[in-house]
């Protein structure tokens, strides 16, 4: 009996991929995904079957929220027998963040789901969306011995397949607009597609796959710069119904340890706020006790986030709160690495 080809579900939920220039205005603006996949011949020569489904209503990537994600993962949940793998296309803005809530939403994850989207407009003469969504589709259509070689939310954009909850968007210019700090590329693309086995998710097939749709955004990121007032922390901390803060911090995890800093933050901790320090640096990870400028952060019970982005590391606070884990406990799990996020 021939082998049966993969079959890949496309998701568009919006973005530069998608749209087209308005010549009058010049402004970008969301267009039927369905007709324009009908202009790229090229899906075609692909040696996989591809179906699509779109946000009823395609978004610009800045608009995204809680309801989306949950859009995204029922989708997944509901056509994941049917589908070797998916591809997300989406705007570059904060596909970080939604590759790293995905990344929690989806336990026990054992089929590719790669997010991708691209600077330029898929008819743009010079767009990069074309190579994009086609290694994209190539890549979640990727087996080895009947079972798919990538198990984990990931995120393809220029020649580069990241972790998707270690990436992060370095550029709105060029079309290398990813990096992955603090973890290696899964695979490149050239000539060849070159994989990185040894960083792989293994299969975990056995497993059922759990979606986890419960998300909690009374969260908020305070990113420290010198001359922070006190006022602005009060208020900051004394925000309704705040569960929890992501504190972007100095070098490995230091901050100013005068006595109103950390007696504002002691107090929202005894609320049960969780605070969770990562770093502003671009790579690295806190170390908190290293300098006397993070000791009295670590004795107060501040959570370490390690090398974890800012974007997993708030959309990990999200998807706890959301998994109501209790205060007890909060901390042990923030530190551990669910889904290849820290170390
Ligand atoms: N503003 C767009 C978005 O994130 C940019 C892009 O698609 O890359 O939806």
């Amino acid at each position: 009996m021939p082998k049966s080809k993969p079959k890949i579900l496309l998701i568009y939920t919006g973005g530069t991929i998608g749209m087209i220039k308005d010549y009058e205005t010049g402004a970008l603006k969301a267009f039927d995904f369905k007709k324009l996949l009908k202009r790229i011949p090229e899906l075609h020569l692909l040696d996989c079957e591809i179906d699509t489904v779109s946000f009823e209503k395609p978004i610009d990537s800045s608009n995204i929220k809680i309801e989306n994600w949950q859009n995204i993962a029922s989708i997944i949940e509901t056509k994941y027998q049917d589908f070797d793998g998916f591809v997300v296309l989406h705007g570059s803005d904060t596909m970080s963040y939604s590759a790293s809530v995905l990344s929690f939403m989806l336990e026990n994850l054992a089929k590719p789901v790669v997010f991708t989207g691209s600077q330029l407009p898929i008819g743009d003469l010079r767009t990069d969306a074309k190579e994009n969504l086609i290694t994209a589709i190539q890549i979640a259509s990727l087996q080895e011995n009947g079972s798919s070689v990538f198990n984990e939310v990931c995120l393809y954009f220029e020649y580069k397949l990241y972790r998707g909850n270690r990436t992060t968007k370095i550029s709105a210019e060029h079309f290398n607009a990813f990096t992955s700090p603090n973890f290696p590329e899964l695979a490149e693309s050239g000539v060849h597609l070159k994989v990185n086995k040894e960083l792989l998710i293994q299969n975990n097939a056995k497993k059922t796959l759990k979606v986890n749709l419960a998300l909690n955004d009374d969260v908020l990121i305070l990113k420290l710069f010198p001359g922070i007032k006190k006022d602005v922390l009060v208020s900051l901390l004394a925000t309704p119904n705040l569960k929890g803060i992501i504190l972007e911090t100095y070098g490995s995890g230091n901050a100013p340890n005068e006595d109103w800093f950390i007696f504002e933050l002691k107090n929202a901790i005894k609320k049960n706020i969780h605070v969770i320090n990562v770093t502003q640096c671009s790579g690295g990870s806190v170390n908190m006790g290293q300098y006397e400028t993070s000791q009295q952060l670590k004795k107060i019970g501040v959570i370490s986030g390690k090398d974890i982005t800012s974007e997993a590391a708030i959309t990990k606070l999200m998807y706890l709160l959301g998994q109501n884990v209790s205060t007890k406990v909060f901390k042990t799990i923030f530190e551990t690495p669910l889904r290849g996020e820290m170390i």
